[in-house]
């Protein structure tokens, strides 16, 4: 039995004060809500998660957006944070290979997958961002494109409890587009399908698969129950605590 993950991925968004306020939100929201029956992770940027990751955040995950390429844990390389300095600032998961990524820093499947394989070594839990491009869509590549991501950006270190999978139509982020629920379980049962080709069958099956994409309360219930779909990865409505626990009490 998979349980479900509501993921927040608050991207280039919030100074301290506002941070801390809509974390201490969350956080009390999750206090008010033991025995959950769905586990919850919020990945704030790098500016404020390590103050963040230092409250009393309840069983609330804490996740970096992205680490470094590198397998070193410190060097000279500019800008970037390594797996090693998120865990140390108390973060215990990571996203990698998000589309804004993938497209802004021309991110491709090797670079996610050292990404990954960096996240993982580190003992962080690592969600990998997939998810095909409007063109790619509408030249009936999707499954192609995603079965390709699958493949080349998930490390040979994947496990069900060290990974996540993330299928994220680029198409449909920030822009209140979604694909139809058949669309999306014919997806998600292809990245199940291909994950055991990769990783054998009994990872694939315990392995959690979220969809991503202009998720929020009004359309939260119907993606949560399309098979195979074991989550949701949501940006817009995880910057306010209300709609993003409205998200995630559609799994209660
Ligand atoms: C995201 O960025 O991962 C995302 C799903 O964004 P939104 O929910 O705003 O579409």
């Amino acid at each position: 039995m998979r349980r479900k993950l509501i993921a927040g991925n608050w991207k280039m968004n919030g100074l301290k004060e506002d941070s801390l306020a809509l974390a201490q939100a969350v956080f009390a929201k999750s206090a008010a809500l033991p025995n959950k029956n769905f586990d919850m992770l919020i990945c704030p940027p790098m500016n404020v998660l390590g103050m963040i990751a230092m409250l009393p955040h309840n069983d609330v995950l804490i996740g970096a957006q992205d680490v470094a390429e590198t397998t070193k844990p410190n060097g000279a390389f500019t800008g970037d944070v390594s797996a090693t300095m998120v865990k140390d600032l108390g973060a215990t998961w990571t996203l990698v290979g998000h589309s804004e990524r993938r497209q802004y820093h021309h991110e491709t499947d090797a670079v996610v997958q050292q990404k990954a394989e960096n996240a993982i070594a580190t003992g962080l839990t690592a969600v990998i961002c997939i998810g095909e491009t409007l063109d790619e869509r509408e030249a009936g590549q999707a499954l192609d494109v995603v079965r390709r991501q699958i493949a080349e950006s998930v490390p040979s270190n994947a496990t069900a409890t060290n990974t996540v999978i993330a299928y994220e139509p680029v198409w449909a982020i920030g822009t209140g587009k979604i694909p139809t629920t058949d669309d999306v379980a014919q997806v998600h049962a292809a990245i199940r399908t291909k994950l055991a080709e990769k990783l054998g069958t009994e990872i694939a099956e315990n392995m959690r698969i979220l969809y991503g994409g202009s998720v929020k309360p009004e359309n939260a219930k119907e993606l949560l129950s399309v098979p195979n779909v074991d989550g949701a990865l949501i940006g817009g409505a995880s910057l306010k605590a209300d709609s993003f626990w409205a998200i995630a009490e559609a799994v209660l």
